[in-house]
């Protein structure tokens, strides 16, 4: 991991103008499903990208390509500027642990581990996966649930737990990875709608101190706010993109300005 303090974006010192992540030509079918037909997009460091998009359209599998989730058929991922992992061959394992390890995600539900108190599960990776000692991933655990309102549930079990409180905790569990790229996949649509907010401004917050994040969303107002770049995604592939502002008040798409008008 390329960063020590669990409360800074790892780039805080660092140079924003480099992409951190450039997607090109992903594809993906399952059977004979075709759902991702040649993505390309590039995400730098600090940008808060989101995809929107109709359900079906191939959101979840974009970012679960990023992470290693999904394996894609084709296309090509480049971290840092390093090698590229090219799908269309086989991936050397040293190199889908090394991708794995440059994100983290969070779900739309939060998949705490429900015997573990709420800083079992946030520690469980740092110790068990990256090898942290525990001393310290329990130090920089507090420190980020902390800073998220949450330093008294620690020793709290997920169920006794709002469901805005558990995907704080969903969020700290990935901020203690130190990923280079946060992932979020729908992380307030199965939460009641009184506590969507809470959980928006830890990710509107995360955003402003310039974590890079790619945001699957149908929190329109979120991504007018929070996003340098909205993805419209339709059919498995990027209709539109551009800036929130021309994106939402100037589509240029038939099928941008449609899915717009059906959810607005
Ligand atoms: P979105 O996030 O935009 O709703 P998804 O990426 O979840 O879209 O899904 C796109 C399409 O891929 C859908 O038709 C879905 O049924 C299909 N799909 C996604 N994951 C799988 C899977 N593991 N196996 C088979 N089909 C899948």
């Amino acid at each position: 991991m390329s960063h020590t303090d669990p409360l800074q974006p790892p780039h805080a010192n660092g140079d924003e103008t480099t992409e951190l992540l450039s997607a090109r030509g992903i594809r993906k079918s399952f059977g004979d499903n075709v759902v991702l037909q040649g993505i390309d997009f590039g995400v730098r460091r600090g940008e808060v990208v989101t995809l929107i998009g109709p359900s079906g359209s191939g959101k979840t599998t974009v970012l679960r390509s990023l992470n290693g989730l999904e394996t894609p058929d084709a296309g090509t991922l480049e971290f840092d500027g390093g090698p590229a992992i090219d799908f269309a061959r086989p991936v050397p394992p040293k190199q889908r642990l090394a991708m794995r390890d440059r994100s983290a995600m969070v779900f739309q539900q939060h998949n705490l581990f429900p015997h573990r108190t709420v800083l079992e599960n946030v520690i469980e990776g740092p110790v068990r996966v990256q090898r942290v000692p525990k001393a310290r991933a329990v130090a920089e655990a507090e420190a980020l649930l902390e800073r998220v309102g949450l330093a008294e549930k620690r020793d709290a079990y997920p169920h006794e737990l709002s469901g805005g409180q558990q995907q704080r905790v969903g969020i700290v569990r990935a901020l203690a990875l130190k990923p280079d790229l946060l992932l979020f996949d729908e992380p307030t649509s199965a939460l009641d709608p009184e506590l969507v907010g809470e959980v928006l401004h830890v990710i509107k917050e995360l955003a402003d101190e310039g974590w890079t994040m790619v945001v699957v969303t149908h929190e329109l107002s979120f991504a007018r706010q929070a996003a340098d770049e909205v993805l419209f995604m339709d059919g498995g592939v990027i209709v539109e993109r551009g800036a929130p502002a021309d994106i939402f008040t100037n589509p240029r798409e038939e099928r941008t300005r449609r899915f717009l008008d059906r959810i607005l």
